[in-house]
C-alpha cells in the first residue's frame, strides 16, 4: 500500500528520480511483481492446503494492486482523488494489511476473528472518508486512515513475533523488516500532518511513496514466501528422519543429530527384542507392529530427555547417551530391560511377554566405533540366553563381555 508521505524530495534527487524511475515506470514494475506474487501464493496455497495462510497472503496482494492503481492508476499527474476513490483505495490498503495480519494467524494455526478482521479492513477507509466530511481536509483523511492501517501492521509485526525461540524461520525477519519500514514512513507521514505539513500531491511525492512502497513489498511478501518454504522444509527433513511406526528418530535422524552437534554420543545401548520373528509368526504382523510401537514408548519412556532413542531398523533400537549419562549406560539398560519384562504388551489380542537383549559400549571412538562394541555385546547377551545386558569389555572398568545375567 503506497505510503502518501507529505513531502518532496530534493530538486536534484527526485529529478534524477523522476527521470529514472517515474511514476508509471515504478507503478508498472510494482504491480506486475504484486501480480507475480498472487499467482506463486494462489497456486502453492491452492496445492499446499494445509497452508491456507498462502491464500490470505494471495488476497493481501491483490488487496494492495486494487487499491494502488485506484490511488496511482493516473501515473501521477497530481489529479486529487475524490473522497470516495480515497476511500475506497485506503479499503483495500486496509484489506491488504487485514490478510497480512490473518495469514500470520493461520500460519501459527491461530484462529481468526472473522468479524474483526473484516472491520479491520474496511475501518482505513472509513477513517478516510469521515473526517473529510467533516471537514478535517486531506490530511486529516490520511491521518486518520494511517493511524489505523499503523495498527494493522502493528498487530502483523506482533503475530510475526510469535514462537521464535522454536527454530523459527530466519525469513520473518525479511518480512518484519518490510512492515517496519512501512509503520516508519506511515508514522513519519502522521507526524507531519500533525505538524500541519500538507499533503504533497506532485510528481516527486508519489515517486518517494512508490518507492517505499516497491521496496517494503518485495520485502513482505518474499518473507512470506520464504517462510512457508522453510516451513515446508523444516516438515520434509522431520519426515524423513522420524520412523512412522514408532515416531522415534530413524538412523539418518541419527546421523544428522550428531552432524549438528545435538548429540554427542559418550555410549550407545543396541536394544534387539528377543525372538521377534516368533511374534510376527503366532500373533501376526500387525501385532509385530504394535510391539514395536509400545516397546519404542517405553523405551522413550526411560531414556528421559537428555538421551536420544532411535529405531535403528527391525527389531532393533538404539539409545544414545551424552558425556553425562555416559556412565549411566549399564543402569538406563537394565532399567528399560526390566521395563519390557514388567508387564505383558497389549497387541491387539492376548497380551504378549516380551523380552529384550541389550548390548551396551561407551568410551571413546566414534559412533561406529561405539556400535561395532554394542553389536558385540548384544551378540553375548543373546548367546547368554536373551533377556539380559552385557557391556562391552573396555566399557565400565573390570566388566567383562559376560552377559549380566538379570
Ligand atoms: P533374536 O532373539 O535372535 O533377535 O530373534 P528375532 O526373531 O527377534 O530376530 P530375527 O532377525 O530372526 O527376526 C526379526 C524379525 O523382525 C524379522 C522381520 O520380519 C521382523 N520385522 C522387521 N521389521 C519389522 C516391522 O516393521 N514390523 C514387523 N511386524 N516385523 C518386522
Ligand atoms: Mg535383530
Ligand atoms: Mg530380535
Amino acid at each position: 500500500m503506497p505510503v502518501h508521505v507529505g513531502m518532496t524530495l530534493r530538486p536534484s534527487d527526485s529529478e534524477r528520480l523522476v527521470m529514472t524511475l517515474d511514476v508509471p515506470t515504478l507503478l508498472f514494475a510494482g504491480v506486475t511483481a504484486r501480480c507475480c506474487y498472487v499467482v506463486v501464493f494462489l497456486v502453492s496455497g491452492l496445492r499446499l492446503r494445509d497452508e491456507p495462510c498462502l491464500l490470505h497472503w494471495s488476497g493481501s496482494v491483490a488487496c494492495s494492486i486494487i487499491g494502488t492503481l485506484i490511488h496511482y492508476g493516473d501515473g501521477g499527474s497530481g489529479r486529487t482523488l475524490t473522497p470516495f476513490e480515497g476511500a475506497v483505495a485506503h479499503a483495500f490498503f486496509g484489506g491488504s494489511l487485514a490478510l497480512c495480519w490473518s495469514g500470520m494467524r493461520r500460519f501459527h494455526r491461530l484462529p481468526i476473528d472473522l468479524r474483526g478482521a473484516t472491520l479491520a479492513a474496511v475501518l482505513p477507509g472509513l477513517a478516510f472518508a469521515v473526517p473529510l466530511q467533516l471537514g478535517f481536509g486531506r490530511s486529516g483523511a490520511l491521518t486518520g486512515a494511517f493511524a489505523v492501517l499503523i495498527v494493522l501492521i502493528v498487530a502483523t509485526l506482533r503475530e510475526l513475533a510469535r514462537n521464535r525461540s522454536r527454530g523459527a524461520e530466519w525469513s520473518r525477519y525479511v518480512a518484519a523488516s518490510g512492515l517496519s519500514v512501512y509503520l516508519a514512513a506511515f508514522a513519519t507521514s502522521v507526524a507531519l500532518f500533525l505538524a500541519g505539513r500538507e499533503v504533497g500531491d506532485d510528481a516527486q511525492s508519489a515517486n518517494a511513496a512508490l518507492l517505499i512502497d516497491h521496496a517494503c513489498s518485495v520485502l513482505i511478501y518474499v518473507g512470506f514466501l520464504a517462510m512457508a518454504g522453510e516451513r515446508c522444509n523444516a516438515r520434509l527433513t522431520e519426515l524423513a528422519t522420524t520412523d512412522p511406526l514408532t515416531g522415534l528418530t530413524n538412523r539418518r535422524g541419527v546421523f544428522q543429530a550428531i552432524e549438528q552437534g545435538r548429540m554427542r554420543p559418550a555410549a550407545v545401548l543396541l536394544a534387539d527384542i528377543d525372538n521377534f520373528k516368533a511374534i510376527n509368526d503366532g500373533s501376526g504382523h500387525e501385532a509385530g507392529d504394535a510391539v514395536l510401537a509400545e516397546f519404542a514408548a517405553r523405551l522413550r519412556h526411560v531414556a528421559g530427555p537428555r538421551a536420544l532413542p532411535a529405531r535403528w531398523g527391525g527389531e532393533e533400537f538404539l539409545l544414545l547417551l551424552p558425556p553425562r549419562l555416559a556412565g549411566a549406560g549399564a543402569d538406563l539398560a537394565e532399567r528399560i530391560r526390566a521395563a519390557t519384562e514388567a508387564e505383558p504388551f497389549r497387541a491387539g489380542g492376548a497380551p504378549l511377554r516380551v523380552t529384550v537383549s541389550i548390548g551396551i559400549a561407551a568410551g571413546g571412538g566414534d559412533l561406529g566405533a561405539l556400535l561395532r562394541r554394542a553389536d558385540g555385546a548384544l551378540y553375548a547377551a543373546k548367546r547368554g540366553g536373551r533377556n539380559r545386558t552385557c557391556a562391552a569389555p573396555e566399557t565400565v572398568a573390570g566388566a567383562v563381555a559376560e552377559p549380566a545375567a538379570a
